[in-house]
């Protein structure tokens, strides 16, 4: 009988009591496919989505078969509508594998209304021409089951390539099973048409294909809880991979769109971060175009998956969540996952992902998208950790600044009071004592030089106070450097001969006078405070490359090559300097180079202790502005 033939591999076993390989193949197969059809009705009763349902109509279906075929060959002789009830539930396999396609992907309506023209075509064939089906009918059946499988397992493969991971090898996993299920019908058909030899073969054939089929189908829709946990790896592995450098990215939106990409990528769906904001009690999500959006615990799928603590899981999010219906509409969104990004008891924020239509598998990917929420949740918790501890450190430096920057001054600033006092105290008690005395010159001079040399001290500190700001440098001129330099020459040394300005043009630039004027003289005032009296300093002004040139050379003490580094930092003095000899807070060239850099320009010194050292300052010439 016809019908027999097409579900033989559904039912083979019962016809002989003895049971050989092939038989026991078959037998494994069908219990293979009613395990996966009680695994995906169960997994339907807890999850009733569209998805579930068609799962199980179609398991349903295999094992509606399955039983059909042993009730039919225990009773010896099945009854006619039982065998037309058998094709036709085989021919809506196919249709039902269709509109499981159709759940996760797109299916053009043309083709849905032909199968289910075909299918009604095919019933109504089989129903009329019962129980003898005529050759074209079975052949007809038969194509029709093999064409629709095979469509569907190309577009099985084709949304597998679409996504990721766990859901990639499970898609193609059904892939497989519905091309070796379409093989199988096709083959179950076609023997009963071959000759005698080569029907044992094409039998042996068409068991091996149903239980390839079945095995399929179980990776595929009901994998066991340590396959799909090996098929993650690869994906999560990735993805950790990735995030271990994140903690140290410079800012915490860096992270966030590093984390979005990486989840995205794990999932092939759009992936969202949101952070709790402990001022503003509510959760922070960075958009495209770095605008934010706050939203507060409990509303949407977000703020209610932050407020419960758990995963929450939507296939109809319009309806689910009516608030954000026209974000969805005009979004194209058809499924949402939030999860909590928690670590211990501290609620970070939350990880969603949204997709067009419903995932397939989406107890698959809840699961990794709590996987991805937990890792999301300790990358972004050792980041706090580090911003935590760049704070204190931050704090303690602060601290000891300030304190090195008060013991540098308060010292510096004690020893010419200390002379002013006394040396005004001194003139007081003299001129009250002997009001006709003459006046102490030397002794008011001395008062009149200490004050200076405080004030320019005060100065410094103000200026270093400035410069952290950024605005040491003000209004700007055109300025002549080697007339400016000429006149600090003269200003500052007694005798002219030892302070010589080279320089065979003028070299002209816009800066701020008082402040280039200010750097000569730190440069000029250093290289004579750290050089043996009467020894020549010289002052070379050129211009090079569109620069202005300085070089302010003496043969002083030098600067040990081990201090040349930080030389230029704040409270900088070279280890060769004694503090009690050479007066000084280490702010001068400090100052230096912030005048320098705000012009745009550089400072450097090529120095040898015991022979002397060159400052060297390039300013651009064009306007005084950094040229970038
Ligand atoms: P201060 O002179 O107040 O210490 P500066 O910032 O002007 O501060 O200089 C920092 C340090 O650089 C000095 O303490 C000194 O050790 C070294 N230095 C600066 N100019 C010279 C120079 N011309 N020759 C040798 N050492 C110098």
């Amino acid at each position: 009988m016809v019908p027999r033939s097409v579900s033989y591999w559904l039912a083979r076993s019962i016809e002989s009591p003895n049971l050989n390989a092939l038989d026991l193949i078959s037998v494994v197969t069908q219990l293979i496919y009613v395990l996966i059809f009680i695994s995906v009705a169960l997994r339907a009763v807890r999850q009733p989505t569209r998805a579930h349902g068609d799962m199980t109509l179609f398991f349903g279906a295999v094992a509606f078969i399955i039983l059909a075929s042993r009730v039919a060959a225990l009773v010896g002789n099945a009854p006619p509508w039982l065998t037309t009830v058998e094709i036709a539930v085989l021919m809506a396999l196919p249709y039902v594998l269709l509109r499981l396609v159709d759940d996760f992907t797109h299916v053009r309506s043309a083709i849905k209304r032909g199968a289910e023209l075909g299918l009604a075509a095919g019933v109504i064939a089989t129903y009329a021409t019962a129980p003898a089906l005529p050759t074209p009918v079975i052949l007809y059946v038969v194509l029709y089951f093999f064409g629709v499988s095979i469509y569907c397992a190309f577009a099985f493969i084709r949304a597998a390539r679409r996504s990721r991971g766990v859901t990639r090898r499970r898609m193609e996993a059904i892939s497989l099973g519905s091309i070796l299920l379409g093989t199988d019908i096709l083959i179950a058909g076609l023997t009963p048409l071959a000759g005698p030899d080569d029907r044992a073969v094409l039998e042996a054939l068409g068991q091996l294909l149903g239980l390839g089929s079945g095995v399929a189908y179980y990776l595929g829709f009901a994998p066991p809880a340590i396959l799909r946990r090996a098929w993650q790896e690869p994906e999560l592995r990735a993805f950790l991979a990735r995030s271990a450098s994140l903690p140290r990215l410079p800012a915490t939106l860096d992270i966030v769109r590093e984390l979005e990409r990486g989840a995205a990528n794990s999932t092939g769906t759009t992936a969202r971060i949101g952070l709790w904001q402990d001022d503003t009690s509510k959760l922070r999500f960075w958009n495209e175009d770095e605008t934010t959006l706050d939203l507060e615990p409990g509303k949407h799928f977000a703020g209610r998956a932050f407020e419960l603590q758990r995963a929450i899981f939507s296939t109809d999010p319009i309806r689910d969540n009516p608030d954000g219906a026209a974000d969805y509409r005009t979004r194209n969104v058809g499924a949402v996952l939030a999860a909590p990004i928690t670590a211990g008891e501290r609620r970070l924020g939350v990880l969603t992902f949204s997709a067009e239509r419903p995932p397939i598998f989406a107890g698959s990917d809840i699961e990794l998208a709590k996987l991805l929420a937990d890792q999301a949740a300790v990358i972004l918790e050792s980041r706090a950790l580090i911003d935590h501890a760049a704070r204190v450190r931050a704090r303690e430096e602060a601290t000891r600044l300030k304190e090195d920057f008060l013991s540098a001054a308060a010292h510096d600033l004690k020893t010419p009071l200390t002379t002013v006092v006394a040396q005004a105290e001194f003139l007081e008690r003299r001129a009250t004592r002997e009001p006709s005395a003459p006046a102490d010159i030397a002794g008011i001079q001395r008062v009149v030089r200490e004050s200076k040399r405080l004030a320019g001290l005060v100065g410094d500190l103000l200026d270093a106070t400035r410069l952290e700001q950024g605005r040491l440098v003000g209004e700007r001129e055109p300025v002549d450097i080697a007339t400016l330099a000429q006149e600090v020459c003269t200003h500052d040394a007694s005798d002219l001969s030892l302070c010589q300005v080279e320089a065979s043009a003028p070299v002209v630039g816009v800066y701020d006078r008082r402040r280039v004027e200010q750097l000569l003289q730190n440069l000029v005032e250093n290289a004579r405070k750290y050089s043996p009296e009467q020894t020549p300093i010289t002052i070379r002004v050129w211009q090079e490359d569109g620069e202005a040139r300085v070089a302010v050379a003496d043969s002083g003490i030098g600067i040990p090559a081990a201090d040349l580094p930080r030389i230029f930092e704040r409270f900088s003095r070279a280890s060769n300097v004694d503090d009690r000899r050479f007066h000084g807070m280490g702010l001068g060239l400090f100052i230096c180079r912030g005048i320098v850099e705000e012009h745009g320009g550089r400072i450097w010194v090529e120095s040898e202790v015991g022979k002397g050292s060159t400052f060297h300052v390039a300013l651009p010439i064009a306007d005084g502005r950094r040229l970038n």
